[in-house]
């Protein structure tokens, strides 16, 4: 998709550049998404579920980069908070450095100022359906 002119602005400039350095990402051949029913984080014996998850060595060369993103309803209710999280990953994704939970307060306030139309184009990266594995 090509990022055109027209784009969705929420009039404020940082939200806006930071909408479109998302479309930059979200064009990006690297870049894969996929919903999966399940998404699930290891840490010795536990395991838990998380909203989506990002991963920045992904594919054969380890140089791509792939958001999962939880279809499960327990963990989303609806397609807006899958868009929320997609917000989040990609905040990790543009900020590598930032930590989790100055990224929370991040997608706070991306998701507040973000207008309707920024938020249902990022969404339309998100695939229908939910892979297998
Ligand atoms: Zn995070």
């Amino acid at each position: 998709m090509a990022i055109s002119a027209n784009r969705p602005s929420s009039g404020d400039r940082l939200v806006d550049w930071i909408f479109r350095q998302f479309l930059l990402l979200l064009n990006n051949r690297k870049l894969k998404i996929r919903r999966k029913r399940s998404v699930v984080k290891f840490r010795g014996k536990r395991r838990w579920a998380v909203r989506g998850i990002s991963d920045m060595t992904a594919g054969p060369d380890n140089r791509g980069i792939e958001i999962t993103i939880s279809s499960a309803k327990s963990v989303h209710v609806n397609r807006h908070q899958e868009v929320e999280t997609l917000i989040h990953e990609l905040a990790h994704i543009l900020f590598p450095k930032v930590r989790e939970r100055f990224i929370r307060v991040l997608e706070d306030i991306l998701v507040a100022k973000f207008i309707k139309e920024q938020r249902r184009l990022l969404g339309s990266f998100l695939p229908r359906r939910p892979t297998k594995k």
